[in-house]
């Protein structure tokens, strides 16, 4: 992951993101698994999934009312089946209809259904159409959904609720998935502490290993959490390398310019580096290298920093290693709720709630506050070097895209 990377200069966000692309397409996780559905959400179908069957099977109806040929429509006709959903016709009769019950088969003969609203029952029992009847209405056909052989969700989809629900509509029990990527989680910073133990003198909680281990399970990861790394060479080595057979090493914080530089300077010893500076805010530093041979994306230690360094760089990388096409999260615009004067030379992504169809943003932006995250329900795009006054377009990119 070096090279090139070291110029002067800040790294536009699009540059980053195409270079980590890249390196995720020279290192994928080709491995597969043949998983049950109830196993498989969150994870990136490995072959595509091709219809065995056309849906509906049959031609079936649309409404709860009668089946019949159109063209007998003009005549009252008697009823000469009934047909429920789940049962199998006979062959329309000559000059009746069937009473038939939404999803049942149409029965071989009849080319329409009407709406039980839309007749009388007679006393003697036949039914009187009272509307002028289409020929196919409320049918609905064989194959109008899906054809047999048809390619119903291509290799590299990410399997959802909806995804999943279309293959069981097709009769898949299971379906073939890259495998879990591995992913080593490591919080570098001397003043970390977990939650449930007491804080002392300088130190804080560390969010950011809860946040990622969250995230990373809901991406489909299989998490080595490392723990706390302490701000101290030798501890590094040792910590690194006790990491093996993982796909990614992860890291917080040690980045910011200036700082003792741990886990780069055990990098330059057994593998490579490359220091990021990205025209990204909140984010900036961001280092990219391998770990014998392991690739290694070290993320900005401050909250909101880490979050928007994961949502727009790394998730996209992990996704693509799995085969993903689509890595990046719908964005849309929305009018700006506030306005900005002062021009930024890195992109900004503010933290911001969507009120009224205008984007407002948090009062306070710091990257170390994850509160304001928690209040956001999405992020908007500032680009480099622009100003806004309220009403102007700006991109928004809701939370909830980047969060599966
Ligand atoms: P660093 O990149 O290590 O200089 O960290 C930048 C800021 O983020 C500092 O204020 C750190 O205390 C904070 N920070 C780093 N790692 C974490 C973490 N895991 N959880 C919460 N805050 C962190
Ligand atoms: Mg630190």
């Amino acid at each position: 992951m070096s090279g090139c990377c070291d110029k002067p200069g800040l790294l536009p966000v699009e540059t980053a993101l195409e270079r980590l692309l890249a390196l995720a397409e020279s290192a994928p996780i080709r491995e597969t698994e043949r998983l049950p559905l109830a196993s498989a959400e969150g994870r990136v179908l490995a072959e595509p999934l091709v219809a065995g069957l056309d849906l509906p099977p049959w031609p079936n109806s649309a409404m709860d009312g009668y089946a019949l040929r159109q063209a007998d429509a003009g005549e009252p006709l008697p009823v000469s089946q009934c047909i429920f959903a789940g049962q199998a016709p006979e062959p329309l009769q000559a000059d009746t209809c069937a009473r038939i019950f939404t999803g049942a088969p149409l029965p071989a003969g009849a080319d329409c259904v009407e709406m039980q609203e839309n007749v009388e029952v007679l006393a003697d029992g036949r039914v009187r159409f009272l509307e002028a009847i289409r020929a196919g209405q409320h049918v609905r056909p064989q194959g109008q959904e899906t054809r047999r052989g048809e390619t119903v969700l291509d290799a590299g989809t990410r399997l959802g609720p909806i995804e999943l629900g279309l293959a069981a509509s097709l009769g898949a029990a299971e379906l073939t998935v890259r495998r879990r990527p591995r992913v080593a989680l490591l919080s570098t910073g001397d003043e970390l502490v977990e939650p449930g133990q007491s804080l002392g003198p300088g130190q804080i909680y560390n969010s950011n290993r809860r946040l990622l281990a969250s995230w990373l399970q809901r991406l489909g990861c299989e998490v080595v959490d490392g723990g706390i790394l302490p701000d101290d060479l030798d501890r590094t080595r040792v910590c690194l390398g006790e990491l093996a057979d993982v796909d990614l090493l992860l890291s917080t914080g040690g980045v910011s310019v200036g700082e003792a530089d741990f886990l780069g300077q055990v990098l330059r010893e057994a593998g490579e580096l490359a220091l990021w500076k990205l025209a990204i805010k909140p984010g900036k530093p961001l280092t990219c290298g391998h770990y014998r041979g392991v690739p290694v994306i070290g993320l900005p230690g401050n909250p909101a920093s880490t979050l928007v360094t994961f949502a727009l760089l790394t998730r996209p990388y992990l996704l693509r290693r799995l085969g993903c096409a689509e890595v990046t999260p719908l964005r849309f615009s929305v009018p700006a709720g506030f306005t900005w004067t002062k021009p930024g030379n890195r992109r900004e992504y503010l933290r911001a709630r969507l009120e009224n169809g205008r984007a407002v943003i948090y009062a306070n932006q710091s990257s170390g506050v994850l509160r304001s995250v928690a209040w956001a329900d999405g992020l908007v795009e500032v680009r480099e070097g622009t100003t806004l006054a309220e009403g102007d377009a700006v991109t928004f990119i809701p939370l909830s895209e980047v969060l599966v």
